[in-house]
């Protein structure tokens, strides 16, 4: 059996190593790439992908994994031997359900959508989207039909970014989450706005950035195996356990764009950095959903980045790096500012509060859609009302509108949008776990010490790597399933100080 898990190892790290050489090449894209380059490197990453997906259908695979069952099941469950081929196995099934040909055309039919998004949605052109949008939709649904025994046809394609989670148990926490929420940002919202003027001055960006590194060096973000970059669109990318990079975008008249954006990636790449070094090249590294993985962005930037603990801190350090802008702004004034929360028109910037009701109408119209319940050309008119209905603004164009967001024109409709307010539920229940274990975490915080947070995390969640789907984790963690009672309490105290709930 020794011979045949080694087997099954070296297969996997030769998938993990072409598609991380394809990844190597969307960085470089993104980050270093002169225009020139773009045909030929579309070409090199599409070989690339197409020599990992062949490895990955392999029959001598399926083989190979049948033969291993009889081990597995003599295992423990949470074994890593165990755990190496159920991933695997899982990995494997899902790959060899999608004809070759329908994957290819749903690869080519996105490139082809995100070159019509990328003109029309600054032309607010949502007519030149429209029949590209059908088309993705009726490709989504294909995706979703080589999965047959569904319960809902977006299950599937929910699946495959957040495993076990279906329509019917996302629906119903975003349901609960929302009967609670609307109410929070109401009473909010009837306030007057917090001043945020303090941080719409300008920063240089070499000092920016500078500030940036440090905060996520002291988080515990190892640049021994990492590094920053700047990109239009800040991401994190990983070639191996030991070389995870993170990007972000400087905006010299906005302080929070870098900072909060550095502190996010940093959690997504410590999580990515956290994983047993066991597991390299093989597909138990990693982050285990989408979910999950946002859980740790958000950890890092919201629970932590924008507390009072956080900033009693680093605020004195912040003035000394930036006195003629902030030295007279008090950390009350500052505090109130980078938590801002209002009615606005754009997922990306919304702030923490309002940013779930951005993502539970993009997730229930993936589902309308996918059902046939909505038709992509009434959609822009059903973004309008529902916004009108949800955030009482209603957007003056499609390019702010229903046009605003990448996923829709770049890849599949379904199970896209979910993992975000996944994430905001999650990073608080995995925080209280972390604080019943560790109650000076807090205290600590105030002092810039993460040391006691990071090694919770990576003990409990970061080094498991994608051994554990969400909800194993979960109940793993905090003995129980998912739960949005932590996050209500958390908006609840948090929000409940700087305005009057
Ligand atoms: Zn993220």
């Amino acid at each position: 059996m020794e011979d045949k898990l080694q087997e099954l190892k070296t297969h996997f790290s030769e998938i993990g190593d072409l598609n991380s050489a394809a990844s190597l090449l969307s960085w470089d894209q993104m980050t270093n790439m002169p225009p020139g380059g773009a045909p030929a490197r579309a070409r090199q990453m599409a070989l690339l992908k197409r020599l990992a997906h062949e490895k990955l259908i392999d029959p001598a695979l399926g083989k190979l994994l049948d033969e291993l069952q009889p081990y597995e099941a003599s295992l423990p469950f949470d074994s890593d031997d165990a755990s190496l081929i159920r991933i695997a196995r899982r990995d494997y099934e899902q790959a060899i359900k999608v004809p070759p040909q329908l994957l290819a055309e749903i690869e080519n039919h996105a490139a082809a959508a995100f070159q019509v998004w990328n003109e029309a949605r600054p032309a607010n052109n949502f007519a030149a989207v429209q029949p590209y949008l059908e088309k993705t939709l009726e490709l989504s649904r294909q995706l979703a039909d080589c999965f047959p025994g569904y319960e809902h046809i977006a299950d599937p394609l929910i699946d495959h970014a957040d495993y076990g989670m279906k329509a019917s148990s996302v629906s119903a926490i975003f349901a609960e989450l929302r009967d609670q929420l609307v109410p929070i940002v109401q009473a909010i919202t009837a306030q007057p706005p917090a001043d945020d003027s303090c941080l719409r001055q300008h920063f240089p960006e070499a000092q920016q950035w500078e500030f940036g590194l440090d905060v996520v060096r002291r988080f515990g973000y190892d640049f021994q195996r990492g590094r920053q970059d700047k990109a239009p669109h800040p991401f994190t990318t990983e070639f191996s356990i030991g070389d995870v990079r993170i990007t972000t975008r400087v905006e010299e008249h906005f302080l929070a764009e870098a900072l909060f954006a550095t502190m996010h990636e940093a959690g997504h790449a410590m999580y990515e950095q956290g994983s047993d070094p066991g597991y390299e090249g093989t597909p138990l590294a990693g982050g285990t959903s989408s979910g999950v993985h946002e859980s740790q962005s958000r950890l890092w930037e919201n629970v932590v980045g924008r507390s009072r603990g956080f900033w009693t801190f680093y605020y004195p350090k912040l003035q000394e790096v930036f006195p003629d802008q902030l030295g007279s702004v008090s950390l009350d004034s500052f505090y109130r500012a980078i938590n801002k929360v209002e009615r606005s028109l754009i997922r990306t910037a919304a702030d923490e509060v309002t940013y779930n009701l951005h993502v539970m109408l993009r997730f229930d119209f993936e589902l309308a859609m996918l059902e046939g319940n909505l038709a992509v050309k009434d959609l822009p008119e059903a973004w309008r009302e529902r916004f009108k209905a949800d955030l009482g603004i209603v957007p003056p164009d499609d390019r702010d509108g229903v046009m605003q967001d990448i996923h829709w024109y770049f890849g599949i409709v379904g199970g896209m949008f979910q993992g975000y307010t996944l994430g905001n539920i999650l990073c608080t229940q995995f925080y209280d776990a972390a604080l019943q274990a560790h109650p000076e975490i807090p205290g600590e915080i105030e002092q810039g010490e993460f040391g006691t947070l990071l090694g919770w995390l990576q003990e409990n969640i970061y080094q498991h790597g994608r051994k554990f789907t969400t909800s194993e984790l979960v109940d793993r963690v905090t003995g129980g399933p998912i739960s949005i009672e932590p996050y209500i309490r958390y908006l609840r105290n948090k929000y409940g100080a700087l305005y009057e709930l």
